[in-house]
């Protein structure tokens, strides 16, 4: 093992608090939010199990960044939600795409900083 790995080589969590596994390494029941997402689970519930650390090079944000593991085995399958829970996102995004002004769905969520659709807006060229 090279020591820039073994620098994040914790599998007990004595250095880093939580075990700490270098890119590549981690055990593969343990996967991000984004890796459980991709087989239809979520974490459910449980804290973050361990953490994989590397050193970014990217510029301007360098420095050491985290992608935190959760167990697949207690992760718990994605909920879907109910029709009342779609009728009611649908609800609330047409109010955020109507106009107070001109009372029409103008097809896109108005600008906050507008309170109004561009037509109705003052000084915005349409
Ligand atoms: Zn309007």
């Amino acid at each position: 093992m090279s020591r820039i790995r073994a620098r994040f080589w914790d599998p007990t969590g004595a250095r880093y608090g939580i075990p700490t596994y270098p890119w590549q390494m981690a055990p593969p029941h343990l996967l991000t939010v984004r890796q459980l997402a991709a087989r239809g689970l979520r974490p459910a519930g449980q804290g973050v199990q361990a953490q994989i650390l590397w050193a970014s090079t990217r510029h301007g944000a360098p420095g050491v960044r985290a992608a935190y593991l959760y167990d697949v085995r207690v992760a718990l399958p994605k909920r879907t939600p109910t029709p009342a829970q779609l009728a009611a996102l649908a609800k609330a995004t047409a109010a955020r795409r109507t106009c107070p002004d001109c009372r029409t769905d103008v097809g896109y969520v108005l600008p906050r900083h507008l309170g109004t659709c561009l037509d109705c807006a003052p000084g915005v060229a349409a």
